[in-house]
């Protein structure tokens, strides 16, 4: 079995971090395994991942880190992360000769700080568990045909399969290759797929004071995006970064799916900046009003400085001055009860106007995708639709920064491997 043109046994579109995985799983379970990959190399997204140093998943437990994907996307992945705990990836990642190490926020990276062994351990985990990789052979169209499903790709051949796996990712960073291409092919099956969107993506400001404070960045703040109501949509504690375009860090980027899809009214959204989460309003009030009774007067910059957090920024405590209505230069001594309530109110959640994401060329990954409830969250097998199998960003989820993009992958291709090493090749019903 093998060639085009033949039937194959398991066909996957997409020798990504899903597709690689999956290859690996359903050819060691004992299946005939073709993978079809558009480009030129495997894995170019994992090449490209964590600043090409690839944060392959989280030290966080299962269900922590599946509830990190809200409360649909904790539902539907809840079986994957518990089947293929992240813990496990490191295991499977070190077994196959990468060892991996734990960084700051939940992260875990490869030791040698390089992606291309991630993605060479994925290819070659696959290879040796037998599957056959194409490459520059890229999917153009699937279809049903009786019992089995037919791939078309843009060189003009012809595949046949008993079971299709779709690993072509999501429509971001489309220079790696992926540029949407399962979309239509699932709404051409009558599936519905939730609009697609960047995400993991950094947020544009029109505000001059915004890109003024372009290169600052804060460490220990917790961003809170607003609905038009104020309704609190998400929050996120994590370092956040003033950019000459408006936010990035993943602070800011961690948020951006709620922004993207809000699209022409994201400016109804608010964003807001808890400038020091561990401190509650009374707390900070009585911390300046303590330091009020320093020697000297101190300006208020400095007295925030005793704060946990360390010192803000002068350009940055300039800005939170500014919209709490007081001059850059106003001392601890000089601020009267209103003036501390302002300067409490702006400290705890500045607003920082956002009007949109930077766009798909810069975004990590794409939420939305096909929605979930046309899988079968314990095999990833779609409903109504024997033998067809969704993995990876290609589905309706998208999780923060720290690895969760990848565990989710890695747990959704485990699941489609296993249920087809456990079916066998069987002819579709
Ligand atoms: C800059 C950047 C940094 C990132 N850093 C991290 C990180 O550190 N940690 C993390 O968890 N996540 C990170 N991500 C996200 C992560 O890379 C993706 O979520 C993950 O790769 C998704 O896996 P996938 O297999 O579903 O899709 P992909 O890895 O994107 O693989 C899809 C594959 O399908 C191929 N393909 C597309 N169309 C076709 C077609 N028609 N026919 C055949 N093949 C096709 C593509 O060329 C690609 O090789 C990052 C993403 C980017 C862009």
């Amino acid at each position: 079995m093998g060639a085009e043109g033949d039937l194959q046994d398991v066909l996957i579109l997409g020798a990504g971090a899903a597709g690689l995985w999956c290859a690996e799983v359903a050819a060691r379970g004992g299946r005939d395994v073709a993978v079809l990959e558009k480009v030129t190399r495997t894995g170019t997204k994992v090449l490209a991942s964590g600043g090409t140093r690839c944060n392959i998943t989280t030290t966080l437990g299962p269900e922590e880190a599946a509830r990190l994907f809200g409360p649909k996307g904790e539902r539907f992945l809840r079986a994957g992360f518990r089947n293929l705990p992240p813990a496990e990836v490191r295991e499977r990642f070190e077994a196959w000769g990468v060892p991996t190490e734990v960084a700051p926020l939940e992260k875990i990276f490869p030791s040698s700080g390089n992606a291309k062994d991630v993605r060479d351990a994925l290819e070659g985990a696959a290879r040796g568990a037998g599957a056959r990789i194409h490459l520059e052979a890229g999917a153009r169209s699937i279809e049903r045909d009786g019992d089995h499903w037919t791939v078309r790709t843009t060189d003009d051949r012809v595949w046949h399969a008993r079971s299709l796996v779709l690993a072509v990712g999501g429509k971001s960073y489309p220079k790696t290759g992926t540029t949407g291409d399962g979309y239509p092919w699932l709404e051409g099956l009558g599936l519905e797929v939730v609009l697609p969107v960047p995400a993991l993506v950094p947020l544009t400001s029109q505000e001059t004071w915004v890109h003024e404070l372009t290169g600052i960045a804060w460490q220990g703040g917790e961003a809170r995006l607003e609905s038009p109501d104020g309704r609190v949509l998400q929050r996120r504690r994590r370092p956040l970064m003033f950019t000459h375009r408006g936010l990035s860090g993943p602070a800011a980027m961690d948020l951006s799916h709620h922004v993207a899809r809000a699209s022409s009214s994201a400016a109804g959204l608010r964003l807001k900046v808890d400038f020091f989460p561990d401190l509650d309003r009374e707390g900070l009030r009585a911390a300046l009003v303590a330091s009020a009774g320093l020697p000297g007067a101190p300006r208020l910059q400095r007295a925030l400085g005793g704060l946990e957090t360390g010192p803000m920024p002068r350009r940055l405590f300039d800005a939170v001055a500014a919209n709490a209505s007081l001059a850059g230069d106003v001392t601890v001594n000089g601020l009267d009860r209103s003036m501390r309530h302002a300067l409490v109110e702006a400290m705890k959640g500045l607003p920082v106007p956002v009007h949109g994401t930077v766009g798909w060329d810069h975004a990590e990954v794409t939420a939305g995708g096909l929605a979930l409830r046309e899988v079968n969250p314990r095999t990833m097998a779609v409903n109504q639709c024997p033998g067809l199998f969704v993995v990876g960003e290609l589905l309706d989820l998208n999780g923060p920064i720290g690895g969760l993009s990848f565990q989710a992958a890695f747990a959704t291709a485990q699941l489609a491997g296993e249920a087809l090493a456990k079916a066998g090749p069987v002819p579709l019903a």
